[in-house]
């Protein structure tokens, strides 16, 4: 049985700009604009901002300045144009169960435990039970003789539904009926698609001394690669250790 603790997040997308076009949008304007925008994103940030007052070439200079006074004034629609996409993988079933309770500019695609064979799935152990032996005894005997009922399962199932011919859906009935005795423990993947605006909210939910410990590590990691990414956007938080050494963030443009 594997055991993790560290879950690991991927940034694997993000925007690219057509300028070309954007600039062919303003000459029809009669209008002339440069940003020196660090990413697609914060350019397309800027965009937005700018049709609704058609303020090209006009007012704040840098795009800094300019998402600095969108997050002062809680101009938060226009955080909306801006999407990342992650992969994070080493997360338990209960931090995806509070993940997907994020709606509101968030979209997901989740490892199925009906299609995917979970007979070498690896477990995720909250760390204060990691740290205790005693605590850790219970905890590992409790996600074996789970994971060997599952396997076991799997296998009565499969002979209880010998005379469906098609294999894969044999499997699938098997497997779907079997991962009632799985733990939230049990590790998953998943793919998230989401907003500037969305992962703002998210961001203050969870990385928040009140969110349980699992999904507050995600929500900091996924903010410390935001932050190299699209400074303007995310670079009003500061991230702070508290005295158990877990991390939170903080800002002054809460609820944008
Ligand atoms: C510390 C903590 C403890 C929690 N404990 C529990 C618990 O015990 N039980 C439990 O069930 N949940 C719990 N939750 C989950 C919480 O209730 C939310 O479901 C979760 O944080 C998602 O946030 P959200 O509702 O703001 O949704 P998001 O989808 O992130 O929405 C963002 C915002 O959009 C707006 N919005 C979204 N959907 C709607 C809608 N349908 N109608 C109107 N406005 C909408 C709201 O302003 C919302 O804040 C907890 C969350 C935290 C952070």
């Amino acid at each position: 049985m594997n055991i993790v603790q560290e879950p690991r997040v991927y940034l694997i997308g993000r925007q690219d700009v057509d300028m070309a076009t954007i600039n062919r949008f303003l000459v029809d304007e009669s209008m002339t604009w440069n940003t020196d925008a660090a990413s697609g994103a914060e350019s397309l940030c800027e965009v937005a901002g700018r049709v609704c007052y058609m303020s090209f070439g006009k007012g704040r200079k840098t795009n800094a300045e300019y998402l600095g006074h969108i997050l002062e004034s809680a101009h938060g629609s226009v955080l909306e144009h801006a999407v990342w996409n992650f992969v994070v993988a080493g997360v338990s079933r209960s931090f995806t169960h509070e993940l997907v309770r994020h709606r509101a500019g968030f979209g997901y695609s989740q490892l199925s435990q009906r299609y995917v064979d979970e007979s070498q799935t690896d477990f995720v152990e909250p760390d204060i039970i990691a740290s205790d032996p005693e605590l850790h005894t219970i905890w590992e005997e409790a996600v074996k003789q789970s994971h060997q009922a599952y396997c076991r399962l799997v296998e009565g199932l499969l002979s209880r539904y010998e005379d469906v011919e098609d294999k894969t859906m044999r499997r699938k009935l098997a497997r779907q009926a079997a991962r009632s005795v799985l733990p939230n423990a049990t590790e998953t993947k998943i793919f998230i698609t989401a907003n500037g605006r969305a992962l703002r909210h998210f961001i203050e939910a969870r990385a928040n001394e009140y969110a349980e410990i699992e999904i507050r590590r995600v929500a900091v990691k996924m903010l410390r690669l935001l932050q190299r990414e699209a400074p303007a956007l995310f670079g009003d938080y500061d991230i702070v250790a508290l005295p158990d050494g877990t991390e939170v963030a903080q800002t002054a443009h809460r609820k944008v």
